[in-house]
């Protein structure tokens, strides 16, 4: 049995300042609405993209999980 895993990507509006370091790093994956980043899809293949912005980000603003269980993906701790 192979499993797909996929990535769950969530920025916290909280902490995120609209640097835009994240689109600049992975332009497929977020954009920038209001001032503020959301990703493009919640759920993602996983892509070293989306982990770079993730550790990218000067405010720790985006999470990477895998989908259906608590594993973080980025930021490293
Ligand atoms: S890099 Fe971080 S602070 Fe900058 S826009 Fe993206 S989520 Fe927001």
């Amino acid at each position: 049995m192979t499993t797909d895993n996929r990535w769950r990507i969530l920025v916290d509006p909280g902490k995120c300042i609209g640097s835009g370091v994240c689109a600049g790093t992975a332009p497929g994956h977020f954009t920038l609405d209001g001032g503020y980043s959301v990703p493009i899809a919640d759920e993602v293949d996983p892509d070293e993209a989306v982990v770079n912005a993730a550790e990218s980000c000067p405010m720790e603003a985006i999470l990477v999980r895998e989908t259906g269980s608590d594993t973080v993906i980025a930021p490293e701790l």
